[in-house]
């Protein structure tokens, strides 16, 4: 068996469990070993008897003071036992266990693990597990995998397929060259796939995540700039006119440009006039108002007969483009064609797409994924955007790039990152960063509150409602889970259709519904047929309705505050004052310090700063800080450190052997080809 070996070879793996593996997206054994935890359980110390306390799950370390006695009831066996220290007793019961009777030795100490109830006037446990205490001494260090979950795939499915192919003595091979291995001191691949399941401890936990979260960064950087060293700008082949056509337009705008939209719309201009093509970064947090950048660049385009095209990470994303875009080009009497063409229209809807740009030479095209399909050939394409830049974005660029003849790219971003981690994460992009929010906007008004307050708050909602406004309620899931009491979308929209009058409308959003459907929400909401969207963080990228007054988030203490910011992004929008209501299900502390950072601050990189500086080094697991540029663990700010490592050997690396023909870096070479493989098919899906 090796990482390429079908799952189903898996001993124990038949029709049916293989069917489920599959939904996870779990083909191979080298899936389902990527397939990282998203936390883990830990053992807690044990405790003495006198300590324990009713209802809670605890480890209690007891002797045995009597002799275990077995009683017969009509339907099983009932094992009963006593232990105590201090003074203190409680009474211990098992059904259907009777051999512990002879297991379980009177005199000697154990650790029982389970929950403590009520016994009468004393506590006691049901059916706690038993463990000696030597060998839960050994348990209290280790870490139980808690993994991501879909339907019928069980944690301890999962865990026990995992355990069984971990037996094998190697898996990988590790393509690292021993040299990086060495100067970074990472951990060999099998030992650190293998602790990132089990770990022994937290430091063997740590110094395995930081192995992989190394891989992940060094490959991602060095597929980026293998090959492309050398590579020299392109000419500027496009020939613009100098003319006021621009300032024409933005002098019928409803607002003053800002200082930052001005800089950077000049940059843009001048680059497009310049001897090469432009290669852009625009980095503007939320609401910097970036998208009238994009207009203002694809019409000067249009103006001069080329073809210009945006591409937005989602559906939902794409169409609002393409309203604002027909909206503008209209109500400033431009006679451009704005064409859409996106994944989920209808074969018929996409044809016509296609010969659109076939038909017009100087249109604007606004879309998704599909914009880089096969099918999609462009006439005279000079300027392409992709807004929201994300994880597979470079790959993307480059193939979007390809559909035109050496045309300008433009790249637009709200990951607010410092300047040293945007030229590593974007190669060789020039970056302007629009850092103004408009002037005249009322700044957010936050509160982080207690579940206790969700009435009142739903109460003032309807008061938005009423005063024709319109609110957003972000949930974690998109349904419940098992063995977890964190909010979900499904449930929280019957909830709340109980609690609003029957004139308010609901919509539901989250990532599993059909495109077509989550157009139709979307748009409805953005016509106010919708007054209150219970979404999961899909609207989290781009989403403009400056109608939105309210954003409401359940277990925001779930969530990055990076993440928390972008969201919360989503209003504020216009010209009236917004909310944004956190609510912490959490009785932490350091959760609420955490949330409290978003009222101090509305900068978004300060915010991520200041929730690590909080938080820690080593608390690393359950929350992620940007949705954006996502990776399996890496976390470009917390791993920041890793990513600059990861960015010195890549240059090191193709600095000796820019080719990677050397023996040494033959495995890699080949794991390489494979990881853009994947990346390709990844982004096609
Ligand atoms: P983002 O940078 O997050 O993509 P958008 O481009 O969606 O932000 O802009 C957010 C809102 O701000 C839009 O409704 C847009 O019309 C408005 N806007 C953009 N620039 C300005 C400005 N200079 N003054 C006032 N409003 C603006
Ligand atoms: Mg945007």
């Amino acid at each position: 068996m090796d990482r390429n070996s079908a799952i189903s070879e898996v001993k124990g793996i038949g029709a049916k469990t293989e069917a489920l593996f599959h939904k996870l997206g779990v083909y191979t054994v080298g899936d389902i070993l990527l397939h990282y935890p998203r936390t883990y359980i830990r053992f807690p110390e044990a405790k003495q008897v006198n300590e324990a306390a009713e209802g809670e799950t605890a480890a209690v370390m007891g002797r045995i003071l009597t002799q275990p006695a077995v009683r017969k009831t009509r339907s099983m066996l009932i094992t009963t036992a006593k232990i105590g220290a201090a003074g203190v007793d409680m009474e211990l019961v098992w059904f259907r266990m009777p051999y512990l009777k002879n297991q379980l030795k009177p005199g000697s100490t154990y650790v029982f693990y389970g929950k403590i109830c009520r016994k009468g006037s004393r506590l006691g446990m049901e059916q706690p597990a038993v463990y000696g205490l030597e060998q839960y001494a050994g348990m209290e260090q280790a870490f139980l995998p808690v993994y991501g979950l879909t339907g019928g795939v069980s944690n301890n499915l999962l865990t026990k397929t995992i355990r069984s192919v971990l037996s094998e003595e190697r898996l990988f091979w590790d393509y690292l060259p021993a040299k990086v291995r060495e100067r970074y001191r990472l951990c060999e691949y099998n030992y650190a796939v293998r602790q990132i399941h089990f770990p022994a401890d937290m430091d063997t936990l740590t110094n395995a995540r930081r192995r992989l979260v190394f891989d992940e960064f060094f490959l991602f950087i060095l597929q980026m700039r293998y090959q492309k060293e050398k590579r020299i700008r392109d000419a500027n082949l496009f020939e613009w006119r100098e003319d006021s056509f621009v300032e024409g337009l933005i002098e019928k705008l409803p607002y003053r440009l800002t200082g930052a939209q001005r800089r950077a719309l000049d940059e843009i201009r001048r680059d497009m006039r310049g001897e090469f093509v432009m290669q852009r970064l625009i980095q503007g947090d939320v609401g910097s108002g970036k998208t009238i950048l994009a207009f203002l660049a694809m019409a000067d385009a249009s103006h001069n007969d080329y073809q210009s095209a945006i591409m937005a990470p989602t559906e939902v994303l794409a169409r609002q483009h393409y309203e604002t875009f027909r909206t503008m080009t209209e109500e400033f009497g431009l006679k451009i064609p704005v064409v859409l063409l996106t994944g989920a229209m209808t074969a018929k809807q996409k044809r016509m797409a296609y010969e659109a740009l076939q038909l017009y030479p100087n249109a604007m095209i606004v879309g998704t994924h599909a914009l880089i399909q096969e099918r999609a050939v462009y006439d005279n394409l000079a300027l392409v955007i992709t807004d929201e830049q994300h994880r597979f974005g470079v790959r993307q660029r480059e193939t979007f790039a390809e559909k035109g003849c050496h045309p300008h790219i433009l790249v637009m971003s709200a990951t607010p990152i410092p300047r040293t981690l945007a030229i590593i994460l974007y190669g060789d992009l020039d970056i302007s960063v629009v850092d103004e929010v408009p002037a005249k906007r009322l700044p957010i008004k936050n509160c982080v509150v207690g579940t206790g307050y969700r009435p009142k708050a739903y109460e003032f909602i309807l008061n938005e409602i009423k005063k024709g406004h319109q609110a957003y309620v972000i949930c974690p899931l998109v349904e419940a889970v098992e063995n977890m009491d964190v909010e979900n979308v499904t449930d929280y929209a019957r909830r709340l259709r109980d609690i609003f009058p029957e004139e308010v409308k609901l919509g539901l959003l989250h990532g599993q519904m059909k495109p077509a459907l989550k157009n139709e929400v979307m748009e409805a909401f953005m016509k106010n047929e919708v007054q209150v969207l219970i979404s999961t963080t899909v609207v989290e990228v781009g989403v403009n309705v400056p109608n939105a007054t309210v954003m409401m988030i359940e277990n925001a203490e779930r969530f990055g505050l990076a993440q928390l910011h972008q969201l919360r992004g989503r209003v504020g929008r216009g010209d009236v004052q917004s909310y944004c209501i956190m609510v912490n299900a959490s009785d932490s502390k350091t959760a609420e310090q955490r949330l409290s950072i978003l009222n101090r601050s509305n900068d978004g990189f300060e915010i991520a700063a200041e929730d690590l500086k909080l938080r820690g080094p080593g608390d690393f697991f359950g929350i992620r800080q940007s949705g954006e540029l996502q990776f399996a663990l890496g976390d470009i700010y917390q791993d920041a450190a890793v990513l600059k490592h990861a960015s010195e050997a890549v240059t090191e690396l193709l600095a000796e052997d820019a080719e990677l023909a050397s023996e040494e870096n033959a495995k890699l070479c080949r794991y390489l080809k494979e990881y853009v493989k994947q990346e390709q098919h990844q982004m096609n899906l």
